[in-house]
């Protein structure tokens, strides 16, 4: 499948990797938009938000566990971070893989652009 992410996962594009297990990976966003910026991905073709369900909550709700562990690992938990899923077109998403971005060590605005 021509998908970037499922590249990362199987190793064909090198990513900065900060957590892995059989169900998600984590890495570095390469076009950080904070000083930490990391990006959780389901390692199962995951198109969008759209298309979580009850067969694959379960790996959505790990992720949510994954991003509270990583943000305490990276030293942002107490400062505060943004957890982002941007979905379809007026969302602004423009990898179609599931994810999850972590943003944090900034003080970030509110409303988004
Ligand atoms: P979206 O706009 O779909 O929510 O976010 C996609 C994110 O993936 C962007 O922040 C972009 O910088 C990141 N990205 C795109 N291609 C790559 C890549 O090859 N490696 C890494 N590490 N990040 C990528
Ligand atoms: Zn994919």
């Amino acid at each position: 499948m021509d998908c970037i992410f499922c590249k990362i996962i199987n190793g064909e594009i090198p990513s900065s990797k900060i957590y892995e297990d059989e169900e998600v990976l984590a890495f570095h966003d390469i076009n950080k938009a904070a000083p930490i910026h990391f990006l959780v991905i389901p390692k199962k073709h995951i198109q969008s938000a759209n298309e979580i369900n009850s067969e694959n909550s379960k790996t959505i709700a790990h992720i949510f566990e994954i991003i509270s562990k990583l943000a305490k690992d990276l030293g942002i938990s107490e400062g505060g971070y943004r957890i982002v899923n941007n979905c379809g077109k007026d969302g602004g998403q423009t990898v179609n893989h599931l994810h999850f971005h972590v943003l944090g060590q900034r003080d970030l605005k509110w409303p988004p652009g």
